[in-house]
């Protein structure tokens, strides 16, 4: 079998796994070979120790205080916003607004925005390829408002029709809400591109990022998108941490989302005025530990670069594709033209989640089922996937050893 290991790389991952101590560990009697990093990223000891850091040297709640653990607090907590803003390129720090996750950001939208604007008959825009997270919260605003949820078809190579799209689009679409890659399919989806459709016709847009802010350089100002979220658990952070981008004119006309402490201005029992961006949207102590580490983890992406980590990434995705299209009777579910770093298959005459037992078995740790995407899996009339998703400390050895692990698993199971 040919490897690119040999291949001299775009950066060391030697050194860089070093700095992943997780990748260290045996499972199963074998050395870990991680390959679900679409469902959350192993974390650098930069990250590790930012939370160790602040729990040991300078705990305390934020925004509230004025002795020096607060301030010291604060001003960290701060500073991750800060590189946030950078890091997806928003024009100012209010727009940043720190949640629990992707999930959280979108959830915010659905029930602040969404509850302002949304009326009868007005229509909301997803497409077939949206996680649960993207469906769900529409859903629920559709039906209680009595407005309609349309859905961009998917092809079959795993594309959005944009054409459709096009179609779909009218005076009464008030909001696109869009994944930018697809967590099962891998798919980039041309968001800017649909953005400025849906702003045609007058629509704002949400941008799923949950899976895109690790791998695509983000520009929300480019994009102009109107809402952007993203999962700190996904770009190499902590969990429990998200960002939902907003633009400020719109967040500051937008209802408040969980009244208490922090988001407001004054109480009193008759009226209550809320506090200004991004905190009206922040009541309550937040994740504190995990919002300062998640800037160790932007650090520690801006620091290798992601020109270099995407670089890396398609090879082992160009490579992964390469074999597994050897193996006979696997089938790659998503061929879009431009793929981020990772890649689902079904295998004829098995099971998804038998391949993931086998694989486990093997020290292969691999998605396989729905993956939050249910309504995409009946689009492909499958049950699931198995998935490997691959991240910048992945080496060409570990695809070598997906697709030794494979071979073995497909023996056992015929
Ligand atoms: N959107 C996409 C595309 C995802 O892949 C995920 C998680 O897998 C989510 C949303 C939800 O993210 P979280 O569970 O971190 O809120």
């Amino acid at each position: 079998m040919t490897t690119f290991s040999t291949i001299s790389p775009i950066f060391d991952v030697d050194t860089i796994r070093q700095a992943f101590p997780i990748l260290g560990r045996m499972v199963k009697d074998k050395p870990l070979v991680y390959l679900d990093n679409a469902a959350t990223s192993q974390k650098p000891l930069g990250v590790i120790n930012a939370i160790h850091d602040y729990y040991t040297g300078y705990n305390a709640n934020i925004h509230r205080g004025i002795h020096s653990l607060a301030e010291e607090a604060t001003a960290a907590y701060e500073v991750t916003r800060h590189a946030v803003k950078q890091f997806i390129g928003a024009a100012a720090a209010e727009e940043i607004i720190f949640t629990r996750g992707t999930t959280e950001g979108i959830n915010l939208v659905a029930y602040t925005w969404g509850r302002q604007n949304i009326n009868a008959g007005d229509e909301i825009i997803i497409s077939g390829m949206e996680h649960h997270s993207n469906i769900v919260p529409w859903q629920i605003l559709c039906e209680e408002k009595n407005a309609v949820l349309k859905v961009i078809p998917v092809t079959e190579d795993g594309e959005l029709s944009l054409m459709a799209y096009q179609n779909l689009l009218t005076d009464k679409t008030k909001l696109v809400s869009i994944v930018q890659v697809s967590n099962a399919l891998g798919t980039v989806n041309p968001v800017k591109e649909m953005i400025a459709a849906a702003h045609h016709v007058g629509a704002l847009v949400l941008v799923d990022g949950a899976q895109s802010a690790v791998h695509l350089d983000i520009d929300v100002q480019d994009l102009d998108c109107d809402f952007f979220a993203f999962s700190g658990h996904k770009v190499y952070g902590p969990t429990g941490v998200g960002v939902l981008y907003g633009k400020k004119k719109i967040l500051e006309n937008m209802p408040v989302f969980q009244g208490g402490g922090e988001m407001i201005k004054e109480v009193t029992f008759e009226h209550t005025t809320y506090n200004e961006l991004p905190y009206k949207y922040e009541a309550g102590t937040p994740n504190i530990a995990d919002t300062i580490a998640l800037k160790s983890a932007l650090d520690f992406i801006n620091t290798i670069g992601k020109t270099k980590i995407r670089k890396h990434e398609a090879g082992l995705l160009a490579y992964a594709t390469e074999q597994l299209e050897t193996i006979p009777g696997l089938a790659i579910i998503g061929k879009a033209r431009e793929k981020a770093s990772l890649v689902s298959f079904v295998i004829k005459g098995t099971h998804p989640q038998d391949i993931g037992i086998l694989l486990d078995n093997q020290g292969i740790a691999v998605r396989t089922g729905h993956h939050c995407c249910q309504p995409l899996m009946k689009r492909f009339e499958i049950p699931g996937t198995v998935r490997a998703s691959f991240a910048l400390y992945n080496t060409f050895e570990e695809v070598d050893k997906l697709i030794t692990g494979l071979h073995k698993t497909i023996k056992m199971l015929s």
